[in-house]
């Protein structure tokens, strides 16, 4: 009990903004100016901004290697290189000093149809490439009514992270995403949250161990605001926020971290 504890304490918050198909770079640059002023108190906290990839360039050059506020990709291909238009690879990721990429993401699912076992293949070519892959799961409205939620974050696990190592498992993050909370303004309550992230992590322990289940961040996403922040991440499962709609105001986004600080 006292070694689970331990272990659980180990588990740094890490709060992500995905500004998905927003922000240009000059809306970025103004951003960054006003959120650094906002957290510049705050630490104890993984502080990662994954901006369109127009902008990674230019965020990159801003945070001159923060140790701060990292750099996150909203998205990424598997192959390496090649005439795969509109696609972009791990090593120009890893060229721009973007240190985790945002995988599996629900919107990538449904609107790009995107599968597990596609979703697998990219989890696979982010951590050989020393990326740290965020891999989204969660269930919809239809699925949860119909008391299948636990059954979805499972498939979506185990065919996901297909033949990954438990090494491997520690420098992925998981966020769990239900479909029905993103952009919605519907938050999952701290307790459907919490029984969900306990279940991530029995699956987690299913596909490497106990131990390294145990280490492993489980991030909520869902309409995550300053309002709601401190009672989800006050949640013993819960280990950070995957932020949209709430991460592109940079007092907003500060006050979420900052709720992940205390
Ligand atoms: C997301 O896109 O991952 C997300 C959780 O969005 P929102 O915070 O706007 O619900």
């Amino acid at each position: 009990m006292v070694h689970t504890q331990q272990i659980t304490n180990m588990r740094k918050k890490i709060i992500a903004a995905n500004w998905k198909m927003n922000m240009t770079i000059g809306e970025t640059e103004s951003f960054l100016e006003d959120f650094r002023m906002e957290i510049e108190d705050v630490n104890g906290v993984e502080i990662l901004i994954a901006p369109p990839f127009t902008s990674l360039a230019k965020l990159s050059e801003l945070l001159g290697g923060s140790q701060k506020v990292r750099l996150g990709a909203q998205n990424m291909y598997f192959e390496a290189a090649g005439a795969y238009t509109g696609e972009i690879s791990a090593a120009m990721l890893r060229e721009l000093f973007v240190r985790y990429v945002i995988l599996g993401h629900s919107e990538r699912r449904q609107i790009f149809g995107e599968s597990d076992a596609l979703i697998n293949k990219k989890v696979h070519a982010a951590l050989t490439s020393e990326l740290r892959p965020i891999l989204c799961v969660g269930e919809t409205l239809a699925e949860r009514d119909a008391g299948k939620e636990k059954e979805v974050l499972e498939t979506q696990l185990k065919g996901s992270l297909a033949g990954i190592t438990a090494e491997q498992m520690l420098d992925t993050v998981v966020a769990y995403e239900p479909v029905w909370a993103i952009g919605t303004g519907r938050n999952a309550s701290p307790e459907q949250a919490q029984d969900a992230h306990a279940h991530v992590r029995a699956v987690l322990t299913s596909l490497t161990n106990a131990e390294t289940a145990d280490k492993v961040r489980i991030q909520y996403g869902g309409s995550v605001k300053p309002a709601n922040a401190t009672v989800l991440l006050g949640q013993p499962d819960i280990d950070g926020a995957l932020v949209g709609g709430a991460s592109m105001e940079p007092r907003s986004f500060a006050e979420i971290v900052k709720a992940a600080a205390k």
